[in-house]
């Protein structure tokens, strides 16, 4: 049994709320990894855990890719996560989130919530009764708000065409074959983008039905999940959940790109070496995906129109471009770079 301070992933938190609410049922943990740019902001996450230790897990190191992700996006603010512990039968009910609200609240600021996996805007509206400490809320036609998943897409997008470019030699996705894991909110974006461009979709989910509609709409192919992984492809962008390159996938992959907006990746820092090892370019997960939180940011600070969140967005390639030059220049593999480079924006290097 670990004591707290040295349990996994932990790596410094600067809170770590556990909450019960008997009446409501509410299990979560809200974790704020650092507040040293800023209150910690990020998503909760809504999920079935087989163990309570992974949830809280799964909340550390959320949080702790928090914190490097705002801290990368150059957004004053810090890293934090919640996750919410859904039961057998996945109970969401509007008493849950208010418990959740109001143990927002009282962080005081600390911590600022908003969607991701499970949590969609009206969830949010509910949990806004509670607290004033959440973005990602309904807004009017023209105003920054609401689901950060298109945002999240148009990143995800500009960082496949940037890793195209440097990878591929290709100035357009047109004719590239794109492999796509999941098939929700910021790969159905992404699929329409790049299909836009040209580029020939195969995409697996195991929701078949997701997968048909949006295969559907990009004149795409459906794939299994268990093989969409080894396609033959031009690029694999995960966009389903974390922890999918492994010692055993990375040695199975058949890409020369891997470039997606799924958060934690790589399932622990050695494959982010086993990856670059292979010569497959990796656009690290926390700056490719940063579209949804700077839009999340612009419209909690208030600091920008729609025009400012897509220039915001458009930065991303130039981010990526500077951690693969770095990259290149080091002999260190891209996740190694991007790391350092958060770890010293938030004071920790
Ligand atoms: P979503 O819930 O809309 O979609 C996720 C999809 O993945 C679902 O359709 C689900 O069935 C599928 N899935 C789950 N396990 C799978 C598997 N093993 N194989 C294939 N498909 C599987 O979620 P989303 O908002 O699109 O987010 C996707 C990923 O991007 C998550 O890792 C999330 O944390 C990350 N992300 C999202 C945002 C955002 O703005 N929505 C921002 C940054 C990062």
């Amino acid at each position: 049994m670990h004591s707290p301070w040295e349990y996994p992933d932990f790596d410094d938190h600067e809170i770590v709320h556990f909450v019960t609410d008997r009446a409501s049922g509410l299990r979560a943990v809200i974790c704020v990894h650092s507040t040293h740019l800023g209150p910690g902001a990020g998503g909760v996450r809504f999920w079935h855990y087989a163990e309570s230790a992974d949830a809280l897990r799964d909340a550390l190191r959320l949080s702790r890719g928090m914190s490097f992700k705002n801290a990368m996006a150059g957004l004053p603010l810090g890293g934090g996560k919640a996750v919410i512990l859904a039961d057998d039968a996945r109970t969401k009910t509007p008493e849950m989130l208010e418990a959740y609200g109001r143990a927002v609240e009282r962080l005081g600021g600390a911590y600022v919530t908003a969607e991701d996996v499970g949590v969609g805007v009206p969830d949010l509206v509910e949990v806004s009764k509670h607290t004033r400490f959440v973005s990602g809320l309904p807004v009017g036609e023209g105003a920054v708000g609401g689901d950060p998943g298109p945002h999240t897409s148009y990143g995800v997008y500009l960082g496949v065409r940037a890793a195209a470019r440097r990878a591929l030699g290709k100035d357009s996705l047109a004719g590239l074959h794109i492999a796509i894991q999941g098939a929700g909110s910021v790969a159905g974006g992404l699929a329409r983008l790049a299909a836009k461009d040209g580029a020939r979709i195969s995409v697996a989910d195991i929701d078949g039905a997701r997968a048909q509609r949006v295969a559907d709409e990009v004149a795409g192919s459906v794939v299994s999940p268990d093989s969409i992984m080894t396609l033959d492809a031009d690029i694999l962008s995960p966009n389903a959940l974390g922890a999918i390159l492994t010692e055993e996938s990375i040695a199975a992959l058949r890409v020369p790109v891997v470039a997606g907006g799924a958060n934690n990746q790589l399932a622990t820092p050695a494959d982010g070496q086993r990856i670059h090892e292979r010569g497959i370019l990796y656009a690290p997960d926390y700056v490719i995906n940063a579209g949804g939180i700077i839009n999340v940011s612009t419209e909690y600070l208030k600091d920008g129109d729609q025009e400012t969140v897509r220039g915001r967005i458009e930065q991303i390639p130039e981010r990526l471009e500077r951690i693969w030059s770095d990259s290149v220049a080091t002999g260190r593999n891209p996740a190694e770079v991007a790391d350092a480079m958060a770890k010293k924006l938030i004071g920790r290097g």
